[in-house]
């Protein structure tokens, strides 16, 4: 038989999947002989086991529920139910990971019409017993039986009004019957049944509601932002009550052992006196600060201080607890490591390792290597956060906070920019054309597209704030108005607010703070680097890029898309001089144009790199993407072209595809135009020679060919390259060395790995290609349905953002073992977006990958990340 049930003496930390983090924590904490109020735990196991049965207790688990109620009633030496002596109790959830958004608290459960007074006359305290009563009824109808706390609010709230009452605590015992009555009434219409008086359904009812609360929409939300699998379940805590309601010798408050905000060392919380848990958060009465607990409760005051100090070494972390005074005795209702801002979380691993408290790597483990996005970037200012409501929410796509005013083509943000405005980009979708507007605005909000759409990877490489594939809003560029689901309306140069890092969507400007990068940032960066044996690149097409992700430590570039350096205003018509050319001769004559542009770009990027890597990837999106759409421009092209509107309009539309994501770009346009490869080639060649010449270091360029799916594509490629850079040297008269490797990312290039690494000498996984191939899902319009497959737990998480490491990581794993059977020192390396993805950079290095290459901000969670992978992996 599984034990399903553990009474708290029965377990310990360790035991945190089984018992949850809180239910571990409690035990502990009585192993430690703390003052904690008795109790027990509902596991995990049966939570899963709740959903196994068609969302039912079985029979087995309510029995063992049973037998535990019965132990600690034994303990504490009251029984449920029993009005002469009844025995209440708090329910509270559990996960292993604690976690907002699910049901949290239910206390004084186990009160009806006959302990209520029971407890009355045991206290001799009637109006604590009904006080208790009526926060129950609150509570558990809200909780358990969805109806509506703001209801019962305003029935508080009346009764206070005609008592004449200021606070809750002015109430008088007459008073809080009459709110327990009022409370029941109102029960009793939106139900249509009495107020359960039967506390052994009362608590049924609780653990079920602690269960179902594990599957709400916010529930799920929050998992699959922080890799929660709903596997997990979460378990159930039930806990004899202790009053902090009692009168003004009782209390309750939370705490930190230190500040969760900046990290300082510092007891930081707060409490109230004569009230329940849910006051000190409500707001309704203004907490004191944990310092004045020393004047109001000196001796409680002592034996906190020295708990906290127990605890948090015994934990080796910032503690967050809850407590209760009940006629001046102190009890501990909760433990667990504090959430903590990313500042706080630096400081306070550096400080504990200077404590020596952590080793160092307990310590680099501590730091949630996603949080650093948040100090790289702008954020807003968490007090006008605070009151500040979104309209609306979409994709968090890239990190930071924008304000601006809204435009809504590329051309306007630009404008708007030169004349000095700080300006939002607004579009159905970005594209390549746009890249001006997005360089000019703080921010871009896109109603369609998913974690690699254009948007999201091109403001991430910029380290701009991006809010993508926000369906909950309606953008018409035409009408130049945003409509959100809200109702929140955005005319041209209205100003709007987006928060990258949380993908809401603010009406007005909210006041921003800058990033500032402590000490401790470089001190754990440093730190991470002694550990980690992945290397980290980053991904950018610019020296200004390059150099941003050097300041953040990269170690070379693992991507650079040449095709974003022909979207400038200067090149762009040789770029479509060249693909509308009908003829071979045409079209050289318009690469030769481009050629020194494109020269002077790897020049700038070799410069600002030294001798690291440099991986530099080949042509790869479909031609039409550089094609005019506007009328004005067509008309312009052909003139230069020397061509009829007309004839060029048909080559426009001959180039049209149905699936340009699987049509023709990639190694395919190296095929049937093997002159763009030459220009490539020798673009490459010559500026590292230039380079080399000029500044005494030696680049070893990487050329990456991409989209390959079979291995003869490639050698066609390789061999433009190799003839190419011979000539360029002989040319030259000088030697470098170079390498030729491809992109993995179609599924037969996996499968075929072996064949492939025959010839190439390098495999970098593009592993947006290689998702949206492996499961069938557009890169740009997954979002539009992938919500659903959320709410109907299909997926738990947006394969475009986290690695599927079941399908795509199999295919993967295939591709290295391939990879390197036929070439044993394959270098291996990801540039697809998950390569700043935590618990993708984990998976790489299981996999044995030498290098995640990632946009540049973040490249300090990738190397914090590869960092934990080695320590959890050794
Ligand atoms: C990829 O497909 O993973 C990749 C890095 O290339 P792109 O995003 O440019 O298609
Ligand atoms: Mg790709």
């Amino acid at each position: 038989m599984s034990k399903f049930v553990y009474l708290f003496k029965e377990g310990n930390a360790s035991m945190k999947n089984l018992l949850g983090g809180k239910g571990a924590n409690l035990a502990e904490m009585t192993s430690l002989g703390l003052p904690v109020p008795r109790g027990f735990t509902v596991t995990t196991e049966a939570c899963i086991q709740y959903y196994k049965d068609g969302q039912k207790i079985s029979e087995e688990i309510e029995n063992q529920i049973n037998a535990a109620l019965a132990a600690t009633e034994e303990i504490v030496g009251k029984k449920f139910g029993d009005p002469a002596n009844p025995f209440l109790v708090s329910v509270r959830s559990g996960a292993r990971a604690s976690m907002p958004g699910m049901m949290d608290t239910i206390l004084n459960l186990g009160l009806n019409d006959a302990t209520v007074e029971g407890l009355a006359k045991l206290t001799n305290n009637e109006r604590f017993a009904y006080d208790s009563y009526r926060r129950f009824i609150q509570m558990f109808s809200d909780v358990v039986m969805e109806v509506e706390k703001k209801k019962f609010d305003a029935i508080l709230e009346s009764v206070k009004e005609h008592n004449k009452a200021e606070k809750d605590t002015d109430l008088t015992a007459e008073n809080l019957k009459e709110v327990v009555r009022l409370y029941k009434e109102l029960f009793l219409a939106e139900k249509g049944f009495g107020f359960p008086q039967e506390p052994r359904e009362q608590l049924l009812e609780a653990i079920k509601a602690v269960f179902r609360s594990w599957d709400n929409p916010r529930a799920i939300v929050y998992r699959r932002e922080n890799d929660i699998p709903a596997s997990w379940g979460t378990a159930v805590n039930i806990q004899a009550m202790v009053f902090g309601n009692m009168g003004d010798d009782c209390g309750t408050g939370v705490a930190f052992t230190r500040n969760p905000s900046t990290g300082e060392k510092k007891l930081y919380g707060e409490f109230l006196m004569n009230a329940q848990g849910e006051d000190v958060v409500a707001g309704i009465r203004t907490p004191y600060s944990i310092s004045q607990l020393h004047e109001t409760q000196p001796e409680v005051y002592e034996e906190f201080t020295k708990i906290c100090d127990i605890l948090e070494h015994h934990y080796k972390d910032m503690q967050d607890m809850e407590f209760t005074i009940e006629h001046n005795k102190l009890f501990m209702l909760q433990t667990r490591n504090g959430k903590r801002t990313a500042p706080a979380a630096l400081k306070i691993a550096c400080d504990l390792m200077d404590e020596g408290m952590l080793s160092h790597e307990e310590a680099l483990l501590k730091i949630e290597p996603r949080t650093l996005d948040t100090l790289l970037h702008n954020n807003f200012d968490p007090a006008a956060l605070s009151n500040a409501k979104a309209v609306a929410q979409g994709l968090a796509a890239s990190p930071g906070a924008a304000s601006g005013r809204v435009y809504f083509s590329a051309e306007d943000a630009a404008e708007a920019a030169a004349r000095g405005e700080k300006v939002i980009l607004a579009r159905l979708e970005t594209s390549p054309e746009d890249i001006e507007g997005m360089i000019s605005s703080q921010g871009i909000l896109t109603a369609r597209g998913g974690m690699t759409s254009h948007a999201a990877v091109v403001a991430r490489g910029m380290g701009k704030c991006c809010v993508a594939g926000c369906s909950q809003v309606k953008i018409d560029d035409d009408k130049k108005i945003i409509k959100a689901d809200s109702g929140a309306v955005f005319h041209e140069g209205d100003w709007m607010s987006l928060d990258g890092s949380t993908g809401k969507v603010y009406e007005g400007a909210l006041a921003t703070i800058p990033p500032v990068l402590s000490e401790e940032f470089h001190r754990i960066m440093n730190l991470a680097d002694e550990f980690r044996t992945l290397k980290v690149r980053t991904n950018a097409d610019s020296p200004r890029d390059a150099k941003v992700a050097l300041s953040f430590g990269a170690e070379g570039i693992g991507l650079c898309r040449t095709e974003h350096m022909f979207f400038d205003e200067a090149r762009i018509p040789a770029v479509r001089e060249m693909i509308l050319s009908k003829t071979e001769e045409n079209r050289r004559k318009a690469l030769a144009k481009l050629l020194p542009m494109q020269r002077g770009d790897f020049e700038g990027i070799y410069r600002a790199m030294g001798e690291l890597p440099v991986t530099i990837r080949f042509l790869d999106p479909p031609l039409h993407e550089f094609l005019p759409q506007e009328d004005s421009d067509i008309e312009d092209l052909a003139k230069t072209m020397g061509i009829t509107i007309e004839d060029l309009k048909a080559t426009v539309d001959s180039l049209h595809e149905f699936n340009p994501m699987m049509g023709h770009r990639g190694c395919r346009l190296g095929v049937t135009y093997p002159e763009i490869m030459e220009m490539q080639t020798r673009a490459v060649i010559e500026a590292a020679i230039n380079v080399f010449k000029e500044t005494g270091k030696t680049v070893i360029p990487e050329i990456m060919i991409p989209l390959v799916c079979e291995v003869k594509e490639f050698e066609f490629i390789k061999n433009i390259v190799d003839t190419t850079a011979k000539q360029v040297m002989e040319e030259k008269q000088t030697k470098i060395e170079y390498l030729v490797g491809t992109m993995i990312e179609i599924p037969r290039a996996c499968l075929t790995a072996d064949e492939i690494a025959k010839k190439a000498e390098f495999f970098s996984f593009g592993t947006n290609d290689l998702s949206q191939m492996t499961f069938g899902f557009s890169r740009d319009d997954a979002t539009k349905f992938l919500g659903e497959y959320y709410s109907k737990k299909i997926f738990e998480s947006d394969p475009f953002a986290r690695l599927d490491q079941i399908g795509v990581g199999k295919l993967m794993k295939l591709a290295v073992e391939l990879g390197q059977k036929t070439r044993p020192n394959i270098k291996l390396g990801i540039c697809g977006e998950h390569g700043g993805d935590p618990s993708s950079v984990e998976f790489c290095h299981k996999i044995g990958l030498n290098y995640v290459s990632c946009s540049p901000y973040r490249v300090p969670i990738a190397r914090l990340a590869a960092a934990q992978s080695a320590i959890k992996n050794k």
